[in-house]
């Protein structure tokens, strides 16, 4: 279902009126993790006026170490919908357990499943009953083939919703937080009809990285970006090093319209 064989033209994510994939580019931007309700309405506020189409933010987060803050979880969820209502951006974040699906179906409108979870098919089946938007991240060490069978797993039980996402993977290169596989975007365009987006700030692990990364996936055919954006980087509870601030978001943002306006 999500080879391109069997369905040549580009397929088209709509979320809440707001189109991924087709002609525009569409920017997903947000905090790595909901903090309070000042920072995620506030960054919110920042990246909606800035031209942020979709509102990103983790409320249940795979942290390495059990140690480290593991998200606001549902407070975090109730968040996010408050700072939806603000603005009225819709909101991405990222499920770890199916148990929480009926949860995330009422509350959010892309439901994230994150690099460490594309192998969890059992995840994935229960993602494919329903009928919101997925974006599914690459997994730390997939193959392009292993990541588009994850997105056969949620289309196999008729949810075609799927919006691919490049985020880096590992290589023996350590400089870089992960290594962007720019190439992966042109594959899975040419092997899948489904859209795919960018995510430069986990690619890069280095906020000053994100800006170059971020033009280089527009000018290789990505249908949107999803990059982390923190009032107060340097405070952060989680990937602050990664995160741009606000302003040099909005920078970025009047670059892209170049860009895409050139390809
Ligand atoms: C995230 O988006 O905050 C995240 C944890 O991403 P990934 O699954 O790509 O590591
Ligand atoms: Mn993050």
């Amino acid at each position: 279902r999500a080879n391109r064989m069997f369905h040549p033209e580009d397929s088209i994510v709509d979320v809440c009126g707001v189109k991924v994939g087709g002609k525009q580019i569409t920017v997903m931007a947000g905090p790595c993790s909901v903090e309070t309700r000042e920072q995620i309405i506030g960054v919110a506020e920042d990246v909606k006026q800035m031209g942020a189409a979709i509102l990103r933010g983790g409320a249940f987060k795979p942290r390495t170490s059990p140690y480290s803050f593991q998200g606001l979880q549902e407070t975090g969820l109730d968040l996010l919908k408050e700072a939806k209502a603000v603005t009225g951006l819709p909101i991405i974040t990222e499920i770890m357990s199916a148990d929480k699906i009926e949860r995330f179906v009422e509350d959010v409108d892309v439901i994230q499943v994150g690099a460490r979870n594309m192998q969890n098919f059992e995840l994935l089946k229960e993602l494919g009953k329903t009928d919101k938007p997925i974006l599914l991240k690459r997994g730390l060490s997939a193959t392009i083939e292993e990541w588009l069978m994850s997105a056969e797993y949620i289309m196999a039980g008729g949810n075609d919703n799927v919006i691919l996402c490049e985020r880096g993977i590992r290589t023996f290169e350590n400089y870089t937080r992960n290594t962007l596989d720019l190439s992966a975007i042109p594959a899975v365009k040419k092997l899948s009809h489904l859209p795919v987006v960018v995510d430069p700030s986990h690619a890069a692990g280095m906020w000053w990285m994100v800006e170059p990364l971020a033009k280089a996936a527009v000018a290789v055919g990505a249908d949107g970006l999803i990059i982390e954006v923190h009032n107060d980087p340097e405070h952060a509870l989680c990937d602050g090093a990664q995160s741009l601030k606000p302003e040099r978001f909005g920078r970025l943002m009047q670059d892209l319209k170049i860009i895409a306006g050139a390809v």
